[in-house]
């Protein structure tokens, strides 16, 4: 549940992660994507904008959605 740490080497607020690519989104880092869902994103990811990923999988699930752990 810790979405806030505080990087005392670094001196950078990690705002939270991908939710595709778990990569750390850094305060002073610019190019992330927020959906209503308060998800984080990259907009410029390894294989382009893991928000249009996430999109995707969103679709492809969406007709038969399981929910584990929740
Ligand atoms: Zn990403």
């Amino acid at each position: 549940m810790a979405n806030k740490i505080w990087n005392k080497s670094k001196a950078l607020l990690i705002c939270g992660w991908c939710g595709v690519c778990q990569k750390e989104m850094l305060s002073n880092e610019g190019g992330w994507i927020v959906n209503a869902e308060k998800k984080h994103f990259c907009h410029d990811g390894r294989d382009g904008s893991c928000f249009d990923k996430y999109c995707e999988d969103k679709k492809n699930i969406a007709e038969d959605a399981t929910y584990e752990g929740v």
